[in-house]
C-alpha cells in the first residue's frame, strides 16, 4: 500500500524532492498545498511540472475519510464518524469554545488500554493510525471551517486510543500541526493526553516541546487506580507520580490531571483529600473534573452536581486548583468512543 501524503514532514519533504531529483523549495510548495490550499488531489497542484504531479500521484495516495455520520449538539459541538480505507471507524470532534475552535483527534483504531469507563476500549485495539490519518482529520475539520471562514485554533489529542502507544506517529503529527508553512498551531494550543505510560512521559518530558500534557488520573491510589484503569497494573500508582514530578521539573510547565467523576466510585470526598495530598507536591498541577458521560455498556452514574463542587472545594482548599469541563454535546452520545461502538454494534448486526 502507498504511504498517505500527509505522512511526512517538512524536512521528510526536503528529502523527498531532492532524492526526487527535484529543487528544495518544491517542499515548501507542496506543503502549502496540502495544509494551506488544502487541495484533496494531485492534479489541483498547479504550479508543480506535470511530471511532479505523476510521481507524487505514484508514489502517495490521499487519505479518505468517508464521513458515516455526523452528529451535532446544540453547543456546536460536531461529532464525525469516519471511515477509513481498510473500513475501520474513527471518531473526530470539533468543539467551539470562546477563544476559539478545537479538534480532537483519534490515534488508534480502538484502544488496548482498557479504562472501565471509556467506550473506546470496547473491542479492543484493531491498529495504529498513521501520522497522516491523524493529520487528515484536521485538516478536514479546517476544510469544514473554511466555508464559515474559521480557524482550527486548537488541538485535543484525546479521542479514540492512547497516543503514547502509537508515540511515533504522534509526534510526527505534532511536527507537522506546528509547522509555520503549515496549520501553523501554536504548540500550547495543543494537549496531548495520556492514560499514564510512564516510559513515554520521561520521553515527551524530553522533547523540549510547548505542546502540553494531561494525564488521565481518574483515582487518587494505586488500590481504586488498578480497578478503574489496568494501565495501573503495568505502570503503577508511585511511578506515575514520579514521572509527572520529573516532567514538572524538567519542563517547568503546568500539568494537568484529568479526573472522571463516577459517581459513588471515586467521587466522594475522602477521594478529593487523598488527591490533594498527592498533588500538593506538585505546585504546576490542575485538575480538571469531568462529569462522567454515560455509556450504556458500562455501568457508572454521574456524580450529582453538589457533589462535584464539594470535591473541587476540597482540592482549591488544600491549594490544588481545580476546575470542572464544561461538557461538550451531552445531547449527542459526545462521550468517547459512543459513536464508534453504537456503529461497530449496528455493521455487526
Ligand atoms: S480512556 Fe483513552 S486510554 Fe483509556 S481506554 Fe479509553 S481511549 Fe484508551
Amino acid at each position: 500500500m502507498k504511504p498517505f501524503i500527509y505522512d511526512l514532514t517538512f524536512e521528510q519533504w526536503q528529502q523527498w524532492v531532492i532524492d526526487n531529483g527535484e529543487s528544495a523549495f518544491r517542499a515548501g510548495q507542496i506543503f502549502d498545498w496540502l495544509y494551506v490550499k488544502r487541495v484533496d488531489n494531485f492534479e489541483d497542484m498547479s504550479n508543480l511540472s506535470k511530471s511532479l504531479r505523476e510521481k507524487l500521484a505514484d508514489q502517495f495516495q490521499f487519505v479518505t475519510l468517508h464521513e458515516i455520520a455526523r452528529h451535532e449538539s446544540k453547543d456546536g459541538t460536531v461529532k464525525f464518524l469516519f471511515e477509513l480505507y481498510d473500513k475501520n471507524a474513527i471518531e473526530t470532534v470539533i468543539m467551539k469554545h470562546s477563544y476559539g475552535n478545537s479538534v480532537c483527534v483519534t490515534t488508534q483504531v480502538g484502544c488496548r488500554v482498557g479504562c472501565t469507563f471509556c467506550a473506546s476500549t470496547l473491542g479492543g485495539l484493531k491498529r495504529d493510525l498513521t501520522s497522516g490519518e491523524i493529520i487528515s482529520q484536521v485538516v478536514k475539520a479546517q476544510k469544514l471551517m473554511d466555508v464559515t471562514e474559521e480557524r482550527v485554533s486548537s488541538i485535543v489529542i484525546m479521542g479514540i486510543g492512547e497516543p503514547f502507544e502509537n508515540y511515533d506517529a504522534m509526534m510526527k503529527f505534532l511536527k507537522v500541526m506546528v509547522h509555520e508553512k503549515g496549520l501553523n498551531i501554536g504548540q500550547r494550543h495543543i494537549t496531548v493526553s495520556t492514560s499514564g505510560i510512564v516510559p513515554n512521559i520521561y520521553r515527551f518530558a524530553d522533547e523540549n516541546t510547548q505542546v502540553n500534557l494531561a494525564i488521565s488520573i481518574h483515582a487518587p491510589n494505586d488500590a481504586l487506580r488498578s480497578k478503574l484503569m489496568p494501565v495501573n497494573r503495568r505502570f503503577p500508582f508511585a511511578d506515575l507520580i514520579e514521572a509527572c514530578k520529573y516532567y514538572i521539573e524538567k519542563t517547568g510547565r503546568r500539568l494537568t490531571f484529568e479526573y472522571a467523576l463516577m459517581g459513588g466510585v471515586n467521587d466522594q470526598p475522602e477521594h478529593a483529600e487523598e488527591l490533594a495530598q498527592v498533588l500538593k507536591e506538585m505546585p504546576l498541577s490542575y485538575v480538571n473534573l469531568i462529569p462522567v458521560n454515560f455509556v450504556a455498556e458500562r455501568d457508572f452514574k454521574r456524580t450529582p452536581r453538589d457533589d462535584i463542587f464539594t470535591f473541587q472545594r476540597i482540592l482549591e482548599r488544600n491549594k490544588v486548583n481545580a476546575t470542572i469541563r464544561r461538557e461538550h454535546g451531552s445531547d449527542i452520545a459526545a462521550a468517547c468512543g459512543q459513536l464508534r461502538a453504537q456503529h461497530m454494534e449496528s455493521s455487526a448486526r
